[in-house]
């Protein structure tokens, strides 16, 4: 197990106000957080309101709400202008019949009219489905027949990848560009856009009504359909004081795109929930586009995810002496286990430490986390939010002592628990098998302070010669030494050792393969974690197969290995 115990960062003395994580823990009830919505006493409730509208009634009418800027636009749209554009959408989407409970999707690359139209999706009481930019058609065509969608909302250079006459509930695709050709449940975006009245009226839910559906990013298998309702807002604005440490005058960045969960929860609800400056950049990642970002609107809280900070590790030092970071207050992780050496080399690099966060698009906000008021332990995902309890259960159900590696599980309910995955009830009741506990898939152990120490996902810790190695543990190690820009590790079958461990590994700029490195590299593990978790064989690869999240997919790494099919591809990279 993890080699890193004993080092710990000290809570970030610059958030003197935070409480401190036993005071939140001690007091806390959920009530509490639901008394600070209007929608307490109304019981009637739309997150586009509690997102927007509210804001630009109640004095943030004029701050401005969305910064957005790619190679060719830079734009940036108030409070006010975000509620007349979702009202606009939501007229739009009125006048073609769509309404409350309707599945409506959204497929197109990060724009401002992304994110007109998800509001104003929202604004109708329909359920918003977001989908990655890159999915190509079959990936586009399982997920809206899957979810019996009725509208979409895509690009001119999109729609070729949606295929309607496969559809037959697919009624209205609205189309984002120029000179759309209409007729057919065609829709022209911008047309229909300035021909719609700038007022609306919302239409008020229930809180158990619909909100979202994301198909999960395939890092194990076939996407599946999870269904997030209202109620959800709660945590995630909560969170994002707790978590996000949001206060008025920040100005936010989470990179994600809305294409997955961070995308939304954090890059979407969680700001505008609690009315802060939202930032995004369209386009690609490169390191001196994310640094311009920070610089240019200094942006004051930054959510991103390992692997980018794995790669900005790997582009040096000298990039970050041509920016100005000093806007920077609060610096966080999501998605995939944070390495201990990109938090120490966060330490060195932005002078701040990177919060990791652990939760899953089925948990719909924050669970386990670093955050401000916290001492952070490099390599642990944190403890539980004030609100979640979590635990270790073993295969039977049973609670583990710490220092126990098994089923992290969270105890239910909280409020933005999934309510169903959609068609699909027996995958839903799977992760409730225990009775009280939601079972997430993840291995880990907690330690005696109650830190999470993530191991793994369940399906791929290893078994070696009958000891049980998180493929975690072996990759953060390897990111260790100077050579390795990204590592996956996978168990191998072997007749004698039951799984041999092997790791795949892209290398930094400046190094060449060769047998020598390999050794090198496994004797590094050996010394510095054990022989035991060291890799007996090693595989350079130019570029490791993500998600398109940023997420490692070792279940093709063992397909590949193993010469065996390699599942659904539809998340992949290119
Ligand atoms: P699928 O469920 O379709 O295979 P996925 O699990 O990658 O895809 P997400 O819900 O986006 O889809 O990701 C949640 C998972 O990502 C977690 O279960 C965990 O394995 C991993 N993860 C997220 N955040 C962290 C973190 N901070 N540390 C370690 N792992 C993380
Ligand atoms: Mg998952």
């Amino acid at each position: 197990m993890s080699n890193v115990q004993g080092e710990i960062i000290a809570a970030s003395a610059s958030n003197p106000n935070m409480q401190s994580y036993e005071n939140w823990a001690g007091n806390f009830n959920w009530e509490d957080v639901e008394k600070q919505f209007s929608w307490y006493d109304t019981g009637k409730v739309n997150m586009a309101y509690e997102a927007i509208d509210r804001h630009a009634a109640n004095g943030r009418g004029d701050k401005v709400a969305l910064h957005y800027s790619d190679a060719e636009r830079d734009e940036s749209y108030t409070y006010d202008d975000m509620r007349r554009k979702t009202n606009q959408f939501a007229n739009v989407l009125r006048k073609h019949g769509i309404q409350k409970g309707d599945r409506v999707f959204i497929f197109m690359p990060r724009t401002p009219e992304l994110y007109f139209s998800f509001m104003g999706v929202l604004k109708v009481g329909a359920v918003v489905g977001p989908l990655f930019e890159a999915f190509m058609e079959t990936a586009v065509k399982d997920r809206l027949e899957d979810s019996g969608a009725v509208a979409i909302v895509t690009t001119s250079t999109l729609l070729q990848r949606v295929k309607r006459e496969e559809l037959p509930q697919l009624k209205h695709v609205i189309v984002v560009g120029n000179d759309v050709q209409t007729g057919d449940g065609l829709i022209d975006f911008h047309a229909e856009m300035a021909d719609a009245v700038e007022e609306a009226d919302i239409e008020w839910l229930e809180r158990e009504d619909g909100l979202i559906m994301h198909y999960t990013s395939g890092s194990t298998g076939k996407p599946k359909g999870v269904y997030h309702v209202q109620n959800a807002m709660i945590q995630q604005a909560y969170s994002g004081k707790i978590v996000l440490d949001l206060k008025e005058d920040d100005i936010y960045w989470c990179t994600g795109d809305p294409g997955w969960v961070t995308g939304t929860a954090y890059g979407i609800f969680s700001p505008w929930l609690n009315g802060v400056t939202n930032v995004v950049r369209g386009g690609r990642f490169s390191p001196q586009d994310w640094y311009g970002t920070i610089e240019k609107y200094k942006v004051t809280v930054w959510y991103s995810a390992p692997t980018a900070f794995r790669m900005l590790m790997s582009a040096g030092n000298d990039v970050i002496a041509n920016f100005d970071l000093s806007s920077l207050r609060h610096v966080l992780s999501v998605g995939e286990p944070l390495n201990p050496e990109v938090v120490r080399w966060g330490m060195k690099a932005y002078n701040h430490r990177i919060h990791d966060t652990w939760w899953m698009t089925e948990t719909g906000a924050h669970m386990i986390c670093n955050y401000p008021a916290m001492p952070i332990k490099p390599g642990s995902m944190g403890r539980p939010v004030p609100g979640i309890e979590a635990a270790i259960l073993d295969d039977r159900g049973n609670v583990l002592p710490p220092y126990r590696m098994g089923n992290l599980a969270i105890r239910t309910p909280w409020p933005a628990m999934m309510r169903k995955v959609w068609n699909n009830p027996a995958k839903y009741e799977e992760y409730f098998r225990f009775s009280g506990w939601y079972i997430s898939g993840d291995s880990a152990y907690m330690d005696e302070e109650g830190y999470f120490w993530f191991q793994g996902r369940v399906d791929d810790v290893i078994n070696t010669s009958g000891e049980r190695v998180g493929p975690f543990d072996v990759e953060s190690k390897l990111v260790e030494h100077p050579a390795v820009a990204e590592a996956g590790v996978i168990g191998k079958p072997d007749p004698i050792r039951g799984e041999i461990i092997k790791a795949f590994i892209s290398l930094r700029e400046g190094y060449t393969p060769s047998d020598e490195l390999k050794a090198e590299i496994a004797q590094f593990v050996k010394q510095g974690l054990s022989a035991h978790s060291a890799p007996r064989e090693i595989e350079f690869k130019d570029k490791l197969p993500k998600t398109r999240s940023g997420k490692i997919m070792r279940r093709v790494l063992k397909a590949w290995e193993l010469s065996l099919p390699t599942g659904d591809l539809s998340t992949i990279e290119d």
